[in-house]
């Protein structure tokens, strides 16, 4: 017999962690004790030195599927405490809010064959779910989590679930949501008018949708619209009753071999897609045209069924559906009954609804596969409000995010809360959402900040809603420049400290000499940047208007390039704005280079929505591995890519009648060229080599199949995102960790 104790780091509170434990004591018949420490759980256990070690070797892959295990250090003692049994012991310090709060889980393998097993008392129950899997952050309304502050509360357990619970040997046991058919809640369709239907509520879900209708379907955190992928009118129809042009729909496969009919599928993206987390996995469609009416470009977001409710509504007969957010165009997604009716009257044929509340929104994720790994365009459903641990404690902060794809971070020691996706502030009740859930998170994690940190654009709403608060609570505000959270948020994301070079690309970030920036290459750590590297800047002829209308970039690039435009009535009259000066700020956006070229090659010339003209150019991009003559200018230690040389290599090439995919493709080769260069010039100054990437320009997948690989070659380390998002959704981590070390300094 002997004595050991085990330390065990990581995210190992919250998760089940201590009823795995007890069932792994008694499975190796051993006796002691665990506490919750600050940095996980402390372990003494004595048993037969043979079971302990086996014990040990088994933990990491045994551990329940949210525990994220660290680190873990043992050390044996021969002399003996004779413990008896197995205690839980209350550490003085444990606080209930310490605990994490579990995202929302994918059902799982076990749940599944009893949903289906005739046999079973939960046979068809479309709320069935276990420890393992089912509802937890958006059904939770206060901490600490049980049912009674979930929305499970109206639903008293039978003595069947009841006994489940309590029992530690059932898969069930301390299941918040635990339910059956006989307590728990249920499923009720109603008609176009709200008007309930008898029946079998999924029977007449299926069979609208069959039938070609638009149907709503409550989720998890809110509430899809869906219909049939095979008919593009009824698509048609979706789009025009949304209000949403040509953005791609999202679909629900019903199991993978489904998804491959349509899409490549590796491992990994196997892996994600029917990971208990679930998110949309972005999927390289077979062929190009496939389902072009759902989405126009090469890629289609697919995911796999994550409720029962779900699993039950494919059946065995339907394929695939489209499962997009339910909401009038960029207006929050749609997730309580009452408004469900309201707000998709006229959108939804019919409503497929339950009454179990959802209390808190929460958006599908969506990511992309890179290097095998969730490459996340949103991180939400399936993760949030998991934190992301960083390497460095920075104490209690609200970091404020951007604007258009604004988020939030709170942190509390190592642990970094990001919020969920939120969504576009300049709409009213997305903004409301936003300052909602950052008091949702403050009260769930008992933080208080005692700093904030926003973006330094002084228009941002997000940055509106900082300042107020730092003046309300009298706390430090910590304004912070665009790129420098970007690259920040990169350098967290990787745990990286010091300094690096950072490569940041996207389309619009105020810049500190009040100018917009987008294409740059800064060199610095959490405590300062110097920019090194830019773009030369571009007049964006009409303002915002750019953006929705390429065309105008187009023009001023060629016109800048000095080339003869053909004169029509809008030349002639950007040409007078230009030469006045009048509303053509300069902008320095990579993502303003991307949406020119495209409408220069005519892949877009309008857009419907953000970064559309970059994402048909990367669509449009043929296998050619030529590169564009790359010019510079120098001053004052800032290297500009001047982007002069290569347009007018395009317009030349256009004029020849060059293939516009080859086009594309050397276009996207010199921007990868002088990225490279960039950070060689950079490396010159600083003598670093580690490399970040942030942006939304680095969504692009053809640039992150060749930007890291070409930096590589040259000898640098290179880091992209992994945790959290590449676009300004990951921006507010960055700010975080840049206010941690201003803290830090005073
Ligand atoms: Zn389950
Ligand atoms: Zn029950
Ligand atoms: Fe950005």
């Amino acid at each position: 017999m002997e004595r050991v104790l085990i330390h065990i780091h990581g995210i190992v509170q919250g998760v089940g962690f201590r009823p795995f434990i007890h069932k792994q004591v008694r499975a190796y018949r051993l006796a002691g004790t665990i506490k919750n420490t600050s940095s996980g759980v402390e372990l003494e256990l004595e048993g037969e030195r043979e079971e302990l070690e086996r014990f040990l070797a088994d933990l990491p892959h045994k551990a329940p599927k949210l525990a994220v295990i660290e680190k873990i250090e043992s050390e044996f003692f021969t002399e003996l405490k004779h413990f008896t049994d197995f205690r839980i012991l209350q550490s003085k310090t444990e606080d209930q809010r310490n605990t994490l709060i579990s995202p929302d889980i994918g059902i799982c393998d076990d749940c599944l064959r009893e949903l289906l097993d005739p046999a079973d008392r939960r046979y068809r129950y479309p709320f069935i779910n276990c420890t393992n899997c089912g509802p937890r952050f958006t059904i939770i309304k206060d901490v600490p989590y049980d049912r009674a502050k979930t929305s499970m509360s109206e639903f008293p357990m039978c003595p069947d679930c009841d006994r489940e619970y309590h029992d530690i040997e059932n898969r069930r046991y301390h299941a918040q949501p635990d339910c059956c058919g006989d307590c728990g809640p249920h499923v009720f369709y109603l008609d176009a008018a709200g008007n309930p239907v008898a029946g079998d509520a999924i029977a007449l879900a299926r069979a609208a949708l069959k039938a070609g209708k638009i149907v709503a379907v409550k989720g998890l955190g809110g509430i899809h619209l869906s219909c049939r992928c095979d008919d593009p009118e009824i698509a048609r129809t979706l789009r025009r009753r949304k209000q949403r042009d040509e953005k791609p729909f999202a679909i629900m496969c019903r199991d993978v071999d489904c998804a491959r009919k349509i899409c490549e599928v590796s491992k990994a993206e196997e892996a994600l897609l029917t990971s208990f987390r679930r998110p949309i996995v972005l999927l390289k469609k077979r062929a190009r045209g496939t389902l072009a009416h759902l989405s126009e470009n090469n890629d289609i977001g697919v995911m796999l069924p994550y409720t029962p409710l779900h699993v039950l509504l494919f059946g065995e007969d339907i394929d695939m559906l489209v499962m997009t957010s339910a909401n009038l165009s960029d207006t929050p997604i749609v997730y309580r009954n009452d408004e469900a009716v309201e707000k998709l009257r006229g959108i939804a044929d019919g409503f497929l609804l339950h009454n179990r509340e959802i209390q808190t929104r929460c958006d599908d994720s969506l990511c992309s596969c890179l290097d095998g790994e969730a490459y996340f365009a949103r991180r939400s459903r399936g993760y949030v409000p998991f934190p992301v641990s960083v390497h460095e404690s920075v104490g209690m902060i609200l970091a404020c995010g951007a604007e258009q794809k604004a988020s939030f971070c709170l942190s509390k020691g190592n642990y970094v809360f990001p919020s969920q996706h939120i969504g576009d502030l300049k709409n009213v009740e997305t903004l409301e959402n936003y300052e909602q859930q950052i008091r949702h998170f403050e009260k769930l994690f008992d933080i208080r900040p005692s700093a904030i940190a926003c973006d330094l654009h002084p228009d941002y709403l997000s940055t509106a809603y900082a300042a107020a608060r730092s003046e309300e609570e009298g706390i430090p505000l910590i304004p912070v420049q665009h790129h420098h959270a970007h690259m920040a948020a990169c350098m967290a994301d990787n745990a990286l400290s010091g300094e690096v070079i950072g490569l940041v690309w996207d389309g619009t970030g105020y810049g500190t000499d009040g100018t917009t920036w987008g294409g740059e290459c800064l060199v610095g750590g959490y405590d300062g940047f110097a920019r090194v590297g830019s773009i030369r800047p571009i007049p964006l002829v009409g303002g915002d208007l750019v953006t929705k209308e390429p065309l105008r970039v187009a023009w001023a690039l060629e016109h800048d390039a000095g080339e003869k435009i053909p004169e029509g009535e809008n030349e002639a009259v950007w040409e007078k704005m230009l030469a006045g000066g009048l509303n053509c700020p300069p902008s320095s956006g990579m993502g303003r280079l991307f949406d020119g070229v495209s409408a220069m090659l005519g892949i877009k010339t309008r857009c419907s929505y953000e970064g559309q003209g970059a994402i048909l150019l990367e669509a449009a991009a043929a296998d050619d591995d030529g590169l564009y003559p790359i010019a510079w200018e120098e001053e004052n230690g800032l290297l500009r890519f001047d982007w002069r040389e290569s347009i007018r290599a395009i317009r030349a090439e256009l004029a020849r009648g060059t293939d516009r995919g080859v086009i594309a493709a050397r276009f996207m080769n010199t921007l990868v060229e002088t990225g490279v260069r960039q950070c060689v010039f950079a490396r010159e100054r600083s003598g670093l080599e580690r490399v970040v990437l942030s942006g939304g320009s680095f969504q692009n997948r053809y640039m992150m199949h060749r930007l890291p690989a070409a930096l590589e070659d040259k000898g640098f380390a290179v880091y992209h995102h992994r945790r959290v998002s590449t676009n300004d959704e990951g921006i507010s981590l960055g700010q975080l960790m840049i206010a941690g070390a201003a803290l830090e300094r005073k």
